[in-house]
C-alpha cells in the first residue's frame, strides 16, 4: 500500500481564494480555510492537507521580492514535514514568482506546485476545483519514496509545466499558461500522465534557500520608433545593475549607431544587458542576421529562449549572490534550474 502523503497548501492569494461581493461584483480575499470546508472532495485525496495562508492574502499584482521571501520561508521551515507544497496564488504574475521560487530553492528534492483559477473556487463554473485537486495529487505523487516532481512547477488547466519555462497569456480562458520552449512535465486526462524524461532529476543534495534578491533591474522592450531619449535615460538610471532588452525575432535590434554606443557604454560602466526575444516561443541566436552581430560584439549576454520572466528572477537571485563580473556571462548563459536550454 502506498504511504499517505502530507501536503502543505500555501495560500498568498489571488482569485481562486476570493468570493464576489454580491452588491457590487468586485471580487476580494476571504478566508482560505473556510473556503477549503466548501470543498468535500479534498477528503476524497489520500493525503493528509495542511493550510497556511499569508496574513493578508495579496492580489499577485502587488507581489514583491519580499513576498518571495515570505513564501520560501514557508517551505523552509515546514521543508522536513510535508512531501509536498502546493502555493495557490494569482495567475497574473505566477510565472514571476514561480520562476523567482525556483532560482530561490537550489537543490529543491521535493514538489513545489503553483497553481490558481480564474474564477473564484466558490463560482459555479470554476476552473479552481480541478486545478487544486490535481495539483495536490501531482504533489503527492511518489514513486519508491521518491518524488516524481521534484521541482518547482506550475498546474493550470490539465497541463503541468516547468515554472520558469511558462508565461501568462491570456486573460479570459481557462488556459491561461504557455510553455512555449518545453515540453509539459505532465498532461491530465482519464490519466494523469508524467513526461518523465524532462522532469529534473531528484536531487540528494541539502536545500540550500537564497534569500536575497536584488532588484535593480529593468525590461526595456524595443519597438520601432524607439528614441535615443528613451534608451539613454532607461540606461542612466541610478543604480541599475541590469537590462532585459526585449529583442525582436531571433535577438535583432536596430544598428543605429546611437543605439550600439548607448548598449556599449552601458556594458562599459559594469551593467549586465541580457537579450531576450519579445517573440512568445523560440530564441535568441546572436550572430543569425547582420542586426545582431554589433550586439553580440560589444557583449551582450544571449538569453537563448529564457522567458521574460525567467529572465528577470535569474536577473534578481544572480545579482544577489557574490558572482563575479568576469563569470556573470557564463553562468547566466547556462541553465540553472532548467530555465534555458
Ligand atoms: N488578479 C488576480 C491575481 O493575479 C488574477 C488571478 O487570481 O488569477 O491575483
Amino acid at each position: 500500500m502506498s504511504k499517505q502523503r502530507n501536503i502543505l497548501l500555501v495560500y498568498t492569494g489571488g482569485t481562486i481564494g476570493m468570493i464576489k461581493d454580491p452588491i457590487t461584483g468586485v471580487l476580494r480575499a476571504f478566508n482560505f480555510d473556510k473556503l477549503l470546508k466548501r470543498i468535500p472532495e479534498l477528503n476524497l485525496l489520500d493525503c493528509k492537507i495542511a493550510t497556511v495562508s499569508f496574513n493578508e492574502p495579496i492580489d499577485s499584482s502587488d507581489m514583491n521580492t519580499k513576498y518571495y521571501i515570505d513564501l520560501v520561508e514557508i517551505i523552509e521551515k515546514n521543508y522536513d514535514d510535508y512531501d509536498g507544497f502546493v502555493v495557490l496564488s494569482g495567475s497574473d504574475t505566477m510565472s514571476y514568482a514561480s520562476s523567482a521560487v525556483s532560482f530561490m530553492l537550489e537543490n529543491l528534492s521535493k514538489p513545489v506546485i503553483f497553481t490558481g483559477s480564474q474564477l473564484p473556487i466558490g463560482d459555479l463554473r470554476t476552473d479552481a476545483k480541478e486545478n487544486l485537486i490535481t495539483a495536490i495529487q501531482i504533489a503527492s505523487s511518489y514513486i519508491n519514496d521518491i518524488p516524481i516532481v521534484p521541482e518547482v512547477a506550475l498546474y493550470f488547466e490539465y497541463q503541468l509545466y516547468r515554472a520558469n519555462r511558462t508565461t501568462k497569456i491570456n486573460a479570459e480562458h481557462f488556459e491561461a499558461f504557455a510553455s512555449l520552449n518545453y515540453p509539459p512535465l505532465a498532461k491530465s486526462g482519464v490519466h494523469l500522465k508524467f513526461n518523465t524524461e524532462v522532469i529534473m532529476p531528484y536531487s540528494k543534495k541539502e536545500l540550500i534557500v537564497r534569500k536575497v534578491l536584488d532588484t535593480n533591474v529593468v525590461i526595456l522592450k524595443l519597438f520601432p520608433g524607439i528614441t535615443k531619449a528613451t534608451v539613454s535615460s532607461i540606461l542612466n538610471i541610478k543604480s541599475l545593475k541590469g537590462i532585459i532588452i526585449e529583442t525582436y525575432g531571433s535577438g535583432n535590434a536596430p544598428t543605429a549607431l546611437w543605439f550600439i554606443d548607448l548598449l556599449k557604454d552601458a556594458i562599459q560602466k559594469g551593467i549586465f544587458i541580457i537579450n531576450v526575444t519579445q517573440c512568445s516561443g523560440g530564441s535568441v541566436n546572436l550572430g543569425q542576421y547582420d542586426t545582431s552581430i554589433q550586439l553580440k560584439k560589444i557583449g551582450i549576454i544571449d538569453g537563448k529562449d529564457i522567458t521574460t520572466e525567467s529572465a528577470v528572477a535569474k536577473f534578481m537571485y544572480l545579482l544577489g549572490t557574490k558572482i563575479t563580473a568576469k563569470d556573470f556571462k557564463k553562468v547566466f548563459e547556462t541553465s540553472l534550474r532548467g530555465e534555458i536550454t
